[in-house]
């Protein structure tokens, strides 16, 4: 069985092909150690947010293997990869109800202490202070009462809330105003501290934070070393 805790990934050899769709991944082996952080780059089309759905099991190789602290993604129940993986999705996914049960969901049964301690540990209370409503701020239909930004916050606070071993994030291409811009990256640095995290990063910052950016192309990992070897 897989072990709570910072969790290694392997892809071994894996190929992906949508259903009447492109091949869009060839041949990706790379082996993700415990607790590091990954980013990863490429062109529009490249397999990037393919590479992130089979991480999360999304879809599964149409041919190789993925493997979680050496276990085949194939076998790890769906409840347990639920609270072991999570992905901040790229424009926020957000629930038509206030901002802290959007947050909540991350963790059924969470209470409102619970939420305002993970903004606290994401550095996000000054923000918090600065909504009228607080937690109680409704979002709108799909999030439409906050900016791009905002919800990309709310996103990560669930997912940081989730408390998950492995943290995927599809980066917003949006632009972000820069108060909270300077926020996300802070808050994306706590919420990676210590975990196993792969960004698809399009912010230069991610991919010179990262221990390792994976170069996609073509489908394929072209190049792959630290931002300072590429
Ligand atoms: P972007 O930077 O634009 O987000 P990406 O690197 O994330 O690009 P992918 O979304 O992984 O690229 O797409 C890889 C290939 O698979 C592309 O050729 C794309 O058109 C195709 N593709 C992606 N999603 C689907 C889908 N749902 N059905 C069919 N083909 C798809
Ligand atoms: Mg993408």
């Amino acid at each position: 069985a897989l072990e709570r805790g910072p969790v290694e990934v392997r892809f071994e050899d894996v190929g992906y092909a949508y259903p009447d769709g492109p091949q869009a991944l060839h041949e990706v082996s790379v082996h993700i150690e415990p607790r590091s952080r990954v980013a990863v780059v490429g062109e529009t089309g490249s397999g990037k947010s393919t590479f992130a759905k089979l991480l999360i099991r999304l879809a599964d190789p149409t041919s190789g293997r993925v493997a979680l602290g050496g276990v085949p993604l194939t076998d790890v129940p769906f409840a347990s990869l639920r609270e072991r993986v999570v992905m901040v999705p790229q424009d926020g996914f957000l629930f038509d109800t206030t901002i802290g049960e959007n947050i909540v969901y991350g963790r059924p049964g969470a209470t409102a202490d619970d939420v305002e301690r993970a903004l606290h540990e994401l550095g996000l209370e000054d923000w918090l202070a600065g909504l009228a409503r607080g937690l109680d701020t409704p979002v709108g239909q799909r999030g439409e009462a906050l900016s791009a930004g905002e919800r990309q916050l709310v996103a990560l606070a669930r997912a940081y809330l989730a408390d998950p071993d492995l943290l995927v994030l599809d980066e917003a291409t949006s632009a972000v105003d820069p108060a909270t811009e300077q926020r996300l990256q802070r808050a994306l640095e706590s919420a990676m501290r210590g975990r196993t995290a792969v960004s698809v990063a399009h912010r230069l910052s991610t991919a010179e934070a990262a221990d390792r950016v994976l170069v996609f192309d073509g489908g394929r990992i072209v190049q792959q070393g630290s931002h300072d070897e590429l």
